[in-house]
């Protein structure tokens, strides 16, 4: 049985303010006030696990060690078959073409070099969330998305690897599909709807 969060206050674990807003968004239902790991100035941890799981953690304790409050974390990634499941959780890592400057459309040209010729187009995406309380106590949730890769790279919405993406069963890439038909089926939907029924007490109703 998951822990509970009972608390009214939560750090998310990031500096980076297009995630700090999306979590915040997701969170707006639970009456938390939500703050953030870039906001109260913490360091940033290596992310020196070998799963996202263990990063997401990593991440959250990181934060909880700095603030002294609860904390979530999201890990996430992309992962390719014909490359035995790389670049996943280096993926951020893999698009930066000169150090700290990432470039998706090198990234995805990479990506489909080192693929195309292996008669698989498997791929998925995946989101490990590490919620973390300042005794060390942690839940950990994943979601998966599985689909194919495309070439050439279509649609301008979405970030990252999502151009050269159709989930299973759609279409569109995740660039071409609308912000919120994306948001109600990807890996970080997983996650956290299966973060929210296992630890949040829904106040809607
Ligand atoms: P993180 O910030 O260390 O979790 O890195 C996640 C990286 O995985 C991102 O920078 C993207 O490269 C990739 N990624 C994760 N989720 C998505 C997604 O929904 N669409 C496209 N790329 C994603």
């Amino acid at each position: 049985m998951a822990r509970k969060f009972e608390g009214s206050e939560l750090v998310i674990a990031s500096h980076n303010a297009g995630k700090v807003r999306e979590i915040g968004d997701l969170l707006k239902p639970y009456a938390i006030a939500v703050t953030s790991a870039g906001a109260l100035g913490l360091p940033e941890p290596e992310e020196t696990g070998s799963t996202f799981a263990e990063n997401a953690a990593l991440k959250a304790h990181a934060s909880v060690a700095g603030s002294g409050l609860p904390a979530l974390a999201d890990d996430s990634g992309f992962s390719v078959a014909a490359l035995n499941g790389a670049p996943g959780i280096h993926a951020a890592r893999f698009a930066e073409r000169t150090k700290g400057v990432r470039d998706y459309d090198w990234a995805m040209e990479q990506l489909h070099e080192a693929s195309r010729d292996a008669g698989d187009d498997l791929a998925w995406f995946t989101c490990a969330l590490a919620l973390a309380w300042p005794d060390g106590h942690a839940e950990i949730f994943e979601g998966r998305v599985a689909g194919k890769l495309v070439w050439p790279p279509r649609g301008g919405h979405g970030f990252g690897y999502d151009p050269m993406f159709v989930p299973e069963g759609y279409d569109e890439t995740f660039g071409e599909m609308v912000p919120d038909a994306k948001h109600e089926m990807s890996h970080r939907a997983i996650a956290f709807r299966d973060m929210i029924a296992a630890c949040f007490n829904d106040t809607d109703g």
